[in-house]
């Protein structure tokens, strides 16, 4: 699921990144990034695998996901120029678990990073997209549009993702970063087929 060159590093989502999606959840617009991660065992393809919760209906989070291609260091203010690849993925979200940890004040990790909770669609390098702070991107399920966003709504845009990153520890090569989901989330089954693509250009085709 990445670059036949890197291997898949750490896996950073941003959350609450479009202010319609917060409020579709009741959520207050976050004043700074909102951080949480997933582990690489989590990551998967387009094709059917194995999952965890595997009887559980998820939420379907279609995002916009980067791949960084050069290191970063810590406290550096990296921009555009780090990102190699931009690519499509679900971030797949046990929203009842989530809302239940949130209640309690604890990290959302057993609602968010668990096998199968990431899926990621083939790279396209970042000379595909020649403005990428307006991408466009949309998730099918069974045929019918369920998300519809522009990379241009986010809260906070990539260069400020980065530099709030690097302002904690140093990026590098093969790290990843789901920069959160545009509003329209509902519920994905096992079993269901699905389409992520940018309007316009390249699709993708999946099943859960
Ligand atoms: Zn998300």
């Amino acid at each position: 699921v990445s670059n036949a060159s890197v291997s898949l590093g750490a896996v950073y989502c941003i959350g609450r990144n479009y202010a319609q999606h917060a409020a579709e959840l009741n959520n207050p617009v976050p004043s700074e990034p909102i951080v949480f991660m997933k582990s690489a065992a989590a990551i998967r393809g387009l094709s059917p695998q194995p999952m965890a919760f595997a009887s559980e209906a998820y939420d379907h989070e279609v995002e916009v996901v980067l791949q960084i291609g050069k290191r970063c260091e810590l406290g550096s203010a990296p921009g555009w120029e780090a990102i190699s690849a931009i690519t499509l993925g679900l971030d797949l979200t046990r929203r009842e678990e989530q809302n239940r940890l949130k209640t309690l004040g604890l990290p959302w990790e057993n609602a968010k990073n668990f096998a199968g909770s990431g899926v990621l669609a083939q790279w396209q390098p970042i000379q595909a997209f020649p403005q990428p702070d307006g991408i466009e991107f949309f998730l099918k399920v069974r045929g019918e549009t369920r998300q519809q966003g522009n990379s241009k709504d986010m809260l906070f845009s990539v260069p400020t993702i980065l530099r709030h990153l690097c302002a904690r520890l140093a990026l590098n090569s093969g790290d990843v970063i789901f920069t959160g989901t545009p509003p329209g989330v509902g519920k994905l089954r096992v079993g269901d087929p699905f389409e992520i693509g940018f309007v316009g250009g390249k699709a993708f085709a999946g099943q859960l």
